[in-house]
């Protein structure tokens, strides 16, 4: 039984299934779409050509691989004595291995008028929808919190003409995730499009006529006309299973070990909604990108099919600004030795993290290529120089060549 049929359920099934595990696999999601992709929500947002939305793998796939889906039906609890799941409608399921892979979910504001018809979040198909609609009415755009999220949708909005402001508590966007110095080169990109960028704010009140918000009132001080407002603020995990299952709960998530297993051995978590030791954390966390999810949601559904798998892969991420990408390969940490390539500009960069001589993590913008080599210098022990990564003649491919030492023969001549 697998609970979330997103990035982390649905590979958690498909590895299942690839491993030639026979028994019964159902996947329950309060969700009523078919199972799909959650990056392009905020990506083709406004495009009227992409036709709805991008599924996981084709529709046939779970029939043909007799994975049941149950869409539409949520998971009310576990009976970990009795190895029953209840379902929303009264339904009681057998489950022998369970696989908690719920997600997170949107934080909002805690203010007066947050609930108002014009203040979206956005996480899922059906918020997309009502994001969409709400933007086709045009602007003001006014997103607070300057995340991944939040930054597309500026680029997105921007790219049709609409004034954005985004509102962002900390002095710089993204921060937190890449340091100042490529935070810098992300911030000029979005002021160079013409987005108003207001940083070290918060909001301090919504300013409302009957359920509609009008203005932003900051603590700075700003008034912002707005016509729609996006709050993307950061995320809560969707640990309410974790009370009737009897499984431990922290501030990130459900703990896992290695394999994905939570306090109790035979209910596993994966994903976004995993808590976990993974050696690219300085400490416990999550890690809340797709491909991540994805990978360890085929971790744990590997385990669970009896063949273990320790998740300890680099984390990726990337995230579409504008007419470029920006993708990192590991987590920077504060005490890390960054490397900025020579000849950067806010469209086109390259950033790398030095931990102990090697590279520990990279960043970069319209960097796919070299992106994906950095990659393979992450995963492997390789020593690299930081004056070497800063010169943009230096082919990265060539740092991955192991350096042997020659025999006295190859010496002699
Ligand atoms: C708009 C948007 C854009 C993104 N863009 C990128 C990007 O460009 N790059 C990137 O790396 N990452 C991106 N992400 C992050 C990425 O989508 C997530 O990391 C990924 O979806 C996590 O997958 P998951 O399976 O762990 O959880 P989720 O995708 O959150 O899925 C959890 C599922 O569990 C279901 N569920 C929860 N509780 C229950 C219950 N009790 N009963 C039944 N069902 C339940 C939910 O309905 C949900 O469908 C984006 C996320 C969003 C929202």
């Amino acid at each position: 039984m697998i609970v979330g049929a997103s990035a982390a359920g649905i590979s958690a099934a498909l590895a299942l299934r690839r491993l030639d595990y026979r028994g019964t696999i159902t996947v329950v999601d309060g969700d009523p779409h078919p199972p799909y992709e959650r990056p392009p929500l905020s990506k083709a947002l406004l495009d009227d050509t992409t036709g709805g939305l991008v599924p996981i793998v084709p529709w046939s796939t779970y029939a043909d691989l007799e994975i049941d889906l149950r869409l539409g039906e949520r998971v009310t609890a576990i009976d970990p004595g009795a190895l029953k799941v209840h379902l929303g409608g009264g339904e009681q399921l057998d489950v022998d291995r369970l696989v908690l892979a719920t997600g997170v979910t949107a934080r909002h504001l805690a203010l007066p008028h947050a609930d108002a018809d014009n203040v979206l979040t956005l996480r899922d198909a059906t918020d997309a929808a009502r994001l969409s609609a709400q933007l086709a009415r045009g602007g003001p755009l006014v997103i607070i919190g300057a995340g991944f999220i939040g930054l597309e949708l500026a680029a997105v909005a921007r790219q049709r003409g609409i004034d954005v402001t985004v509102v962002e508590a900390q002095p710089r966007p993204l921060a937190n995730i890449v340091g100042p110095e490529v935070a810098s080169l992300v911030v000029d990109l979005h002021r160079g499009h013409g987005v108003r960028l207001i940083t070290g704010a918060t909001v301090e009140r919504f300013a409302a006529t009957g359920s509609t918000v009008e203005q932003v009132v900051l603590s700075t001080g700003h008034r912002l006309d707005t016509a729609t407002v996006v709050v993307g603020i950061g995320v809560q995990p969707r640990t309410e299973l974790g009370t009737s299952a009897r499984v431990d709960v922290d501030h990130w998530g459900f703990p896992v070990n290695e394999f994905g297993q939570t306090s109790r051995a035979w209910i596993f978590a994966a994903g976004d909604v995993a808590s976990q030791a993974h050696p690219h954390l300085a400490t416990r966390g999550r890690l809340e990108h797709w491909d991540t999810a994805q990978r360890h949601g085929a971790a744990v559904g590997s385990t669970v099919a009896g063949e273990p798998v320790r998740y300890k892969e680099a984390p990726y991420a990337w995230s579409d600004q504008y007419d470029a990408t920006l993708q990192i390969i590991g987590r920077p940490r504060g005490t890390d030795q960054v490397v900025i390539r020579e000849g950067a500009t806010p469209q086109r960069f390259l950033a790398f993290w030095l931990r102990d001589g090697r590279l520990a993590a990279a960043a970069g913008m319209d960097a796919s290529r070299e992106i994906g080599i950095a990659r393979r210098l992450v995963a492997s022990t390789v020593l690299v120089d930081n004056a070497v990564l800063a010169d943009a003649a230096t082919d990265l491919r060539a740092l991955l060549k192991p350096h042997r030492p020659r025999s006295p023969e190859q010496l002699a001549g």
